[in-house]
């Protein structure tokens, strides 16, 4: 809750809706007790006086009654027609989005046809009729203005509750032998129930002004008793002659409104999850810098990643997702970075691309060296440049980094034209090319298709071909084979390793699986808690790994044909990044850990191309 309203109270215009709604909420829940004159007690002799005049704070109307009294009650009247119109409106229309978006098929035809005929006339004609039929008075005006909203609401939540239904966690409920009631009430409900209220907190105030409508024209409140729109429509005949009393009503319509607006804005910003984790503003397109300590000199690797630093601020915490990482690959040659999850390995992938969401993510030190040049300190346009041509990144999920709506030719057309000017017929050659470079079979027919028209399998050929569009020197792949079965990823295991060896690629792969970097890479880097703990060629960490974390993590790895032996899971957790603990981060889940692994930091040694940390390896290295 403090979360919610520190994250509401950011945007200061909420604030200040916030601010003004609550003052006239504890005006109009005081009223009642508040030493106000009777509303309804006519002077004909004071009519229209001015404000503070005879005792009436706010003056008198054209028949004399105190306007002070009379705005307190009438907003007191106002507001709880508004939202009972709002929650009655939310409630019929979500239930019936609700059922029409779970049940789909005929039933969703029927009802939503039926909210389509509703939806057809304009909703303040419709409104008219209904007050009409019904007859005149507040009641009726409240039912008119809830049936016309009923629509808005069943169109947004049927929308969404379509989506929900076919979704996993939808089908686990029905294997699970729920019915349909107790699905809808315990696995649909609680995940629109956000959407509703953000869908009423920003129609109440239009509610409002509706039934003022109604009101203004008669059809609402009756006479004696006064709402904010009957009051408008009563000093109506005097606008000119006394603009005051109409002036009253018309300032709390306008500031009731105005806030409730403001304020729905920002329950709905601080209520949108994708925006609780960071700041209210999207990502930038680049990871902000703020770099401390000086900048490593050049080196002659094609890419070289030194002594990186990159944390992620939420609020007063820091995430050290990244601690000193120093990597380098030459052209040709594949390095591997292998740990458990959340040991810092994308966020390691994507700093180099500087790819990290800011906020929250901030790169705070090191350098990514691209031929000496330097990523971290280049300006957006020459990162723009460097980005997807000479440094390309094949993504985990090739669904939803491909447009399902492009055909693959254009998107692999796109991808060459942000680079380089090509006539069209060229690209589309280019993009079959492509295709065939990564072994897809029939590519001139395939080059046509979208992505849901094609395997898991095919999709990450397509994410491959897409890296290789313009043919980069270095390729990012950040567990581009976790999703696909194994024959699948021994055959994209098989098309990387050809595509260096063809190309001169130089590949960062991240992976947690010691099977595919023993097939694919030279060297490997182990991480752990956002530090490489060891490094090396693949096949002497393979057959004698130093850190006992990457020992145990070999250890993990089934080997067929080798006999019966245990596989030993590591016991414990990866450390939290916001709270690692002091010297070795691994100490607290390892057996040789003595007293001085907690202490100070431990350095990375070694002779090259192998360095361990660790106070006490498994073999000198
Ligand atoms: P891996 O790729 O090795 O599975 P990541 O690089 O994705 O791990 O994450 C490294 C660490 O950074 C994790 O401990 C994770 O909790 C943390 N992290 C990642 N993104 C965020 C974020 N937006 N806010 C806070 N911490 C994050």
């Amino acid at each position: 809750m403090t979360r919610f309203l520190k994250l509401l109270f950011r945007n200061r215009l909420a604030g200040i809706g916030a601010v003004v709604m609550g003052l006239i909420l504890a005006l109009v829940i005081l009223t009642p007790v508040l030493p106000l004159q009777d509303p309804y007690a006519t002077d004909l002799g004071a009519r229209f006086k001015g404000a503070l005049q005879d005792g009436h704070i706010l003056g008198t109307d054209h028949l004399g009654r105190d306007q002070l009294s009379r705005l307190l009650w009438g907003t007191q009247l106002s507001l709880l027609v508004g939202l009972a119109s709002a929650f009655a409106a939310a409630l019929i229309g979500s239930t019936i989005g609700v059922i029409a978006g779970y049940f789909g098929g005929r039933t969703d035809n029927l009802i939503m046809r039926a909210v389509d005929m509703v939806m057809a006339f304009p909703y303040i004609l419709l409104a008219l009729a209904i007050v009409a039929a019904l007859g005149p008075g507040l009641l009726n005006a409240l039912i008119a203005v809830a049936a016309v909203n009923v629509p808005f609401f069943a169109r947004n939540i049927r929308g969404i509750v379509v989506t929900l239904a076919g979704r996993e966690f939808v089908d686990a409920a029905r294997l699970a032998g729920m019915g349909h009631t107790r699905i809808i009430l315990t696995e649909i409900v609680p995940n629109v129930l956000p959407v509703i209220v953000i869908a009423m907190s920003t129609t109440i105030g239009w509610m409002i002004l509706e039934t003022a409508g109604l009101s203004f024209l008669g059809l609402g409140s009756q006479p004696p008793q006064a709402d904010l729109g009957s009051m408008l429509g009563e000093a109506r005949a005097a606008l000119i002659t006394h603009p005051f009393t109409s002036v009253v009503p018309g300032v709390m319509i306008f500031l009731i409104v105005m806030s409730i607006n403001l304020l729905g804005d920002g329950v709905r910003d601080a209520l949108d999850p994708r925006l609780k984790s960071g700041a209210l503003s999207r990502p930038l397109p680049v990871t902000t810098v703020g770099r401390e300590g000086p900048i490593p000199a050049a080196t002659d690797d094609l890419l070289a990643v030194q002594d990186l630093h990159t944390q992620f601020h939420a609020g007063s915490r820091i995430f050290r997702a990244v601690g000193g990482v120093d990597l380098a690959v030459r052209p040709g040659e594949c390095l591997g970075i292998i740990g458990e999850s959340g040991s810092g390995k994308s966020v390691t992938a994507l700093s180099i691309t500087r790819l990290v969401a800011s906020p929250p993510g901030v790169i705070t030190g090191g350098a990514v060296r691209f031929r000496e040049a330097d990523m971290i300190g280049a300006s957006y346009e020459e990162l723009r440049q460097i980005r997807g041509d000479k440094v390309a990144y094949i993504f985990q999920d090739p669904l939803s980094t491909l447009h399902p709506l492009y055909r693959i030719g254009d998107q692999l057309a796109e991808a060459i034209r942000v680079h380089h000017k090509v006539p069209k017929d060229e690209l589309r050659k280019r993009a079959i090319t492509l295709l065939k470079d990564v072994r897809i079979p029939n590519a001139e027919s395939r080059v046509d298709n979208y992505p849901h028209e094609m395997s898991g399998g095919m999709r990450q050929r397509v994410g491959i071909a897409m890296a290789l569009a313009n043919e980069p020197d270095v390729i990012i792949a950040d567990e581009p084979t976790t999703a696909l079965d194994v024959t699948v990823q021994a055959q994209i295991l098989a098309l990387l390793n050809d595509l260096r060896r063809e190309k001169g690629l130089a590949i960062v792969f991240i992976t947690h699986d010691f099977g595919v970097v023993a097939q694919l890479c030279d060297r490997v880097a182990v991480m752990y808690a956002g530090r490489i703990v060891e490094t090396g060629p693949t096949q002497a960490i393979l057959d004698a790994p130093a850190h006992p974390y990457a020992k145990r993590l070999i250890a993990c790895v089934p080997e067929l044909g080798h006999g019966r032996r245990e596989l030993a899971a590591i016991p414990g957790l990866p450390p939290a990044v916001d709270d690692l603990p002091p010297g070795c981060a691994f100490a607290p889940r390892c057996d040789k850990a003595s007293a001085s692994c907690c202490e100070g930091d431990v350095p990375l040694i070694g002779t090259p191309p192998r360095a361990v940390r660790c106070l006490y390896p498994e073999e000198n290295v």
